[in-house]
């Protein structure tokens, strides 16, 4: 129960993510408490909804195809990994058609590396300039999320995650100023949430520190 405890004293959610873990594990979480869990594979996140408990709130952390949205569609709560029109207008069809609104994040490409999904800031304006988004009835943008490089060099992960603050606070002042729910930067793993709390993370995504099997660990706890 550390993290949970160490979290309990910030106003940081945390997203326990359980890709690749059995039910068993994510019930012995959710016996202590836990309710929010991150997948990053829809069929994996579908069957775990179908039988675990229906009060566990999930979330989609990793890369969403068009073509699977449908099957996320009638109980997802947040999907962060938005990082494209063509995906949230899927998300927001499909919404309606569950007559639900579904929370979502721009993913940002924050990394060094050319390996990881997101948008430019460019693109994001992009997008949230356009006459398709402001048609969007069922979804809701609520905050970012970014994925800073994997290094040991805490430097860079620091200006990584301070650079999604700003495009964060640059999106709330043009598009969001009045809209209370534009308020989630979801930044930080097993390795790195320290730094990412410091720098104004709301939500950490941590699986390896919660369920065993640390691996990168750059913060030394
Ligand atoms: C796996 C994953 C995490 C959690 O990573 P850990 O290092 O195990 O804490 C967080 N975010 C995304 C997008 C992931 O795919």
């Amino acid at each position: 129960m550390q993290i949970q405890e160490e979290l309990s004293a910030t106003d940081t959610t945390l997203v326990a993510v359980s890709k690749t873990k059995p039910n068993e594990a994510i019930l012995r979480l959710y016996e202590q408490g836990q309710r929010i869990f991150g997948e990053n594979r829809v069929q994996e996140l579908t069957q775990k909804y179908e039988t675990l408990p229906k009060d566990i709130e999930w979330h989609l952390i990793g890369h969403l195809q068009t073509n699977k949205v449908k099957y996320i569609a009638p109980f997802v709560q947040l999907i962060h990994s938005v990082d494209s029109l063509k995906l949230l207008q899927e998300i927001d069809k499909q919404a309606a058609k569950n007559d639900r609104t579904i929370d979502c994040l721009l993913q940002m490409y924050i990394a060094d590396e050319n390996t990881k999904f997101g948008l430019s800031e460019i693109e994001a304006f992009d997008l949230l300039d356009t006459n398709a988004y402001a048609d969007m009835q069922h979804i809701r943008i609520v905050g970012v999320m970014g994925m800073a490089t994997f290094t040991n060099d805490t430097t860079q992960v620091r200006n990584e995650f301070k650079q999604l603050k700003y495009i964060f606070k640059q999106f709330k002042q043009k598009y969001f100023a009045e809209k209370d729910y534009f308020k989630e930067i979801s930044m930080g793993m097993s390795g790195d949430y320290r730094i990412a709390i410091e720098e104004g993370s709301t939500m950490v995504r941590i699986g390896s520190l919660l369920f065993g099997n640390r691996l990168n660990d750059r913060t030394g706890n």
